[in-house]
């Protein structure tokens, strides 16, 4: 498995690739979840690359950004298990400083909702470094989690204007076995009792999924001593409030537990 930190080396193994591979983008501590993107991505028959960035520009929040876990070696040997090929572990500089001007992109209404109200400026960042990647290293192939579901919406939005000929893969959620808590890496700041606590907001989106019963599914979450962001069933892809008559559906759920921001979804068609 090769690892790069500079963009000079990562662009002469893409080129080596003929702009025929995979790229799954994390921001690292990784888990079952994104090691199902590398396995999704290697199912291609693809070479595939790894990209481990804690984006400073998609942090609102710096003690968020000083609190993100970082597990570097561990990652590195969970990856080579995984056989990805490459990975790349970039030098925030030298990413920054390569003359790229940043874009702006039409998100339809996306960057003032959940995830774009509650985190102003995330969005902003997000599509600031996944346009470098994408212009510097040319995928063919780009995966994502659906457990980030509005990521993936401003992905398609960005894709679509701007790399119509990279093919975009939303893989769905990975969850604890027992609980059904959606696997991430902010988890690994929670006490057990904290997980225990967290495994209720599966709880709550498939209550709602079920019964669209929002008010039971605050009241469960309240009295686990969860504080809700946001509980909402939206309709999707504008993210707008559901209707009788929209054709997809999902529930989405932003909220703290031990201090921790953790986010959620259920797709209920
Ligand atoms: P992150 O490192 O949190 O930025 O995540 C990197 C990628 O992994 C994103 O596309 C996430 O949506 C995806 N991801 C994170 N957690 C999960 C999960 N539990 N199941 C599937 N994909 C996930």
């Amino acid at each position: 498995m090769r690892i790069f930190h500079y963009i000079k080396g990562v662009a002469r193994w893409t080129k080596r690739q003929n702009d025929a591979f995979s790229f799954v983008p994390t921001m690292g501590a990784l888990h079952a979840g994104h090691l199902s993107l590398v396995e999704n991505a290697r199912a291609m028959g693809k070479p595939v690359l790894v990209s481990i960035f804690v984006n400073p520009a998609q942090f609102n929040n710096a003690e968020d950004l000083d609190k993100y876990p970082r597990t570097i070696a561990q990652d590195l040997a969970l990856l080579k298990n995984s056989g990805a090929d490459a990975v790349f572990i970039p030098v925030t500089t030298d990413l920054y400083t390569s003359g790229l001007a940043d874009v702006d992109i039409d998100l339809g209404g996306l960057e003032n909702v959940f995830e774009g109200l509650h985190r102003p400026g995330h969005f902003k960042g997000v599509i600031k470094v996944l346009h470098r990647f994408f212009s510097l290293l040319s995928p063919s192939d780009v995966f994502f989690g659906q457990k980030d579901l509005q990521q993936c919406l401003v992905v398609e939005k960005l894709i679509a204007r701007h790399f119509p000929s990279i093919h975009q893969h939303n893989i769905a959620t990975e969850r604890d076995p027992t609980t059904g808590l959606a696997l991430s890496s902010r988890n690994a700041r929670l006490s057990s009792e904290g997980l225990k606590k967290a495994g209720n907001i599966h709880k709550a989106l498939v209550m709602v999924a079920k019964t669209e019963n929002l008010d039971g599914a605050r009241n469960l979450l309240n009295d686990q001593g969860i504080e809700i962001e946001y509980l909402e069933t939206i309709a999707l892809p504008d993210m707008l409030p559901a209707t009788d008559t929209s054709s997809r559906k999902a529930v989405v759920f932003a909220g703290y537990v031990e201090g921790v921001r953790l986010i959620d979804n259920l797709q209920t068609h």
